[in-house]
């Protein structure tokens, strides 16, 4: 994780058509809060045509790099990926695979501040409704009466928080720096290992940049150089482009844009973030 810049203005549906519909969920609470709280009901339903709007995605998108709010992975080629709501809209989990409690955050399923970009593992498979709070007891908002600021989420908000606080990589392995990071691993699945091996790929891909970026390719030719270009079968002219493609790619490793920055920047702090 990195920590993300939403942009503005809030795209165009939100505020219109988002912020009718939301009034019209505070409405309906209003008239039965005692409904809105029974398992299962759906009442206070939100209209996904609002906030999977093209426009919100394509923002979320770009403030995002085209990368899952969690876990960094870019997975756009393969999969479409969700508008994640941080505070979930329909129901809530204290504890980790524990009973849903009703209603949800409702009065946020179109709050720009709530809405993330997130691959469909890190979004279904883990976090789903799971939202813990360290106040849950004292603090838990449960109508849009209610203030979230006194809420001290366990979860780590990509826009608010600066995830480097709280937890690290050891290569490619995570490690939490506390509570909220050790919350965080288990609620985005940041450990499972399908995504640890993505990571090891990347550090390896990354090693090899760095490796062949140091190659200058004037004669005589290093052992190592010369392996290169016979392997590959390429001629020095390029050699020497691949070797200039290799540094850029290790120098941008820790950019925002680039793939597991959070991962990069942890092992490799010298590297430029922009
Ligand atoms: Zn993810």
């Amino acid at each position: 994780m990195i920590q993300i810049a939403k942009s503005r203005p809030i795209p165009a549906p939100l505020p219109t058509r988002g912020t009718r519909h939301r009034q019209q969920l505070e409405a309906l609470h209003t008239a039965d809060p005692a409904a809105c709280e029974v398992p299962d009901n759906t009442i206070l339903h939100s209209r996904d045509g609002i906030y999977n709007d093209t426009g919100v995605k394509t923002q979320l998108r770009a403030d995002q790099h085209d990368k899952c709010c969690y876990c960094e992975s870019l997975f756009t080629a393969t999969s479409y990926g969700d508008v994640e709501h941080f505070r979930p809209k329909a129901g809530y989990q204290q504890e980790w695979e524990g009973p849903l409690h009703k209603p949800g955050y409702y009065w946020l399923a179109y709050d720009w501040n709530n809405l993330f970009f997130s691959c469909q593992i890190c979004n279904q498979d883990y976090k789903g409704n799971y939202f813990p709070l360290a106040n849950h007891a004292a603090a838990r908002a449960k109508t849009h009466h209610d203030d979230i600021s006194q809420e001290k989420p366990l979860l780590l908000n990509p826009a608010l928080d600066a995830p480097q606080h709280h937890l690290t990589f050891v290569k490619d392995a995570i490690k939490d720096l506390d509570d909220r990071g050790k919350a965080s691993i288990k609620g985005y699945g940041l450990d499972r290992p399908e995504l640890i091996k993505s990571r090891v790929d990347h550090l390896k891909g990354l090693q090899y940049a760095r490796m062949v970026g140091a190659f200058k390719f004037t004669l005589p030719l290093d052992p190592r150089e010369d392996e290169f270009l016979q392997e590959l079968n390429l001629t020095i002219a390029e050699g020497k482009q691949a070797a200039a493609e290799a540094t850029r790619l290790w120098r941008e490793a820790a950019f925002d844009a680039a793939e597991f920055a959070g991962m990069v920047r942890a092992n490799f702090p010298h590297l430029p973030q922009q």
